[in-house]
């Protein structure tokens, strides 16, 4: 059928090695991944046993990537812009209600992201119980380094993920205390949506989060998936 207007352009990401791009779908996040920073934002650290994982969406389009120094602009509306730095899964197929054993075959690759955050409207949010689609999901929110392939990274399970703002090391942890596995994610996820080929997923941020300004340098990393350089303007 024509359109009243032409069709968008789906967003792309690059891929270490080949000159093909990825599509980008849609970007759902894990909250409260890493018990370090689920303590540090005031979330009970619950003993007896984890608590189900949680999901937020970003629109696909507020994603912004690059193989350089990605350039973000700094959003509106807020004073209290945060960095959480993230391993993302990228789906090269679909599915839903996957099994554990069977969700590393949905996966394309691996590449670090950072899930900005208006911490100052998020803030505001919980306190009356609003939804976080603001907080989150505003346009350029969504910054991804360049995809390593599985085929040539594996699937990591643990390995350091960091990040250095102005040279400074603000966060660090281990893929390792992540409270619920990729695999886990893609499974529990795909019993609520019917997950495809083109999907991110933010698998969560260990402790360290904090406020960027304008100039901010950050470089970040996990270790056997790559490194993501970004500028806030
Ligand atoms: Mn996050």
């Amino acid at each position: 059928m024509n359109t009243v207007f032409a069709p968008f352009p789906v967003a792309t990401l690059a891929v270490l090695g080949i000159p093909q791009g990825f599509p980008v779908r849609r970007i759902f996040c894990v909250g409260r991944n890493y018990a370090d920073h689920a303590r540090e934002m005031g979330a009970i650290d619950q003993a007896e046993g984890r608590e189900p994982p949680f999901f937020f969406s970003k629109p696909g389009d507020a994603v912004r990537g690059g193989e350089g120094e990605i350039s973000v602009a700094y959003p509106p509306q807020t004073g209290n812009l945060h960095h959480e730095v993230e391993m993302v899964v990228a789906l090269g197929a679909g599915g839903a209600n996957v099994g554990v054993e069977a969700a590393n075959a949905l996966i394309f690759g691996y590449a670090v992201g950072l899930d900005l955050t208006r911490r100052d409207m998020q803030a505001r949010a919980k306190e009356k119980s609003h939804p976080w689609d603001m907080s989150k999901g505003f346009d350029q929110s969504a910054v991804v380094g360049p995809i390593c392939p599985a085929a040539s990274c594996g699937h990591p399970l643990t390995g350091r993920i960091w990040l250095t703002v102005n040279g400074e090391l603000r966060q660090s942890g281990d893929l390792s205390a992540m409270m619920w596995t990729v695999p886990e994610i893609i499974a529990n996820l795909s019993t609520l949506v019917r997950l495809e080929a083109g999907d991110l997923i933010y698998t969560g941020t260990p402790a360290g989060v904090g406020p960027l300004v304008r100039g901010d340098v950050l470089e970040a990393g996990v270790d056997g998936v790559g490194t993501l350089h970004a500028r806030i303007v």
